[in-house]
């Protein structure tokens, strides 16, 4: 059974805490989004969340989030992919409203030709890599002009900002750096290929350091286990 009003206390503490970072940084708390992350949660613990009126949720493998959107079909929710996509499965991954993980120009030309056949629009961000970490999946910062340039050929795949998955460290304000430089690499896009339309959003901050993000741009959270609780173990 899920314990459905401690669901909900977790839920209202982190739109609190995202709400005051936003203060603390001068910013509208309405520009922050909460994407919950329901990874590895059975469609129970999405329906349990939605019922508190979270209506953005993260998937980061893209089976099981159109399994759990199928699960919970009956209520209206805006399904978000995180994870790694690759390109065979361009067509699936449509079936999201929103992908936050493009981290090729070839990639997003897939993404694009697979929502024009499915005669929907879905709105994309581009991971980015600013660490080097051989095992983290994200474009490279220099990589970033082929694929302003071919998301202003999409149609149907619109480009709305930036991602970022930094490397895993406890200490939130040791990531602190790769929140601001996201947002530089933002500023300098603008200067260059992208229209300020392209670039809105900055998909950063997790559990352990939302609140650090918020307060350097973040527009999209992507926040799992301080809302649902620690994450059971994946099966393999
Ligand atoms: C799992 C995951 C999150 C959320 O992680 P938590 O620590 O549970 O908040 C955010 N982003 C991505 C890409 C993830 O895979």
């Amino acid at each position: 059974m899920i314990d459905s009003a401690a669901l909900g206390a977790r839920l209202t503490s982190v739109r609190d805490r995202i709400a005051a970072a936003a203060s603390r940084a001068g910013r509208d708390p309405a520009s922050v989004h909460l994407v919950a992350v329901s990874k590895t949660y059975s469609p129970d613990f999405v329906r349990a969340a939605a019922h508190f009126g979270q209506i953005d949720f993260g998937e980061n493998k893209v089976q099981e989030g159109l399994s759990k959107q199928e699960a919970t079909g009956d209520v209206p929710l805006r399904w978000h992919l995180i994870g790694h996509l690759q390109s065979n499965k361009a067509r699936k991954a449509v079936g999201f409203s929103v992908i936050h993980s493009i981290d090729d120009a070839g990639l997003l030309r897939k993404v694009d030709e697979a929502a024009q056949l499915a005669g929907k629009t879905v709105d994309v961000l581009i991971q980015v890599d600013l660490a080097g970490e051989p095992t983290k999946h994200g474009a490279r910062p220099e990589d970033l002009p082929p694929i302003l340039e071919a998301a202003n050929r999409c149609q149907s795949a619109r480009l709305t900002g930036l991602m970022l998955l930094p490397p895993a460290v406890q200490d939130p304000d040791a990531v602190r750096p790769y929140f601001a430089k996201l947002r530089n690499i933002r500023e300098r896009c603008l200067g260059e290929v992208a229209r300020p339309a392209m670039l809105t959003e900055l998909s950063m901050g997790m559990s352990h350091d939302f609140e650090v993000a918020v307060e350097e741009g973040a527009t999209l959270v992507r926040v799992g286990s301080a809302i649902f609780g620690s994450r059971p173990p994946r099966t393999p």
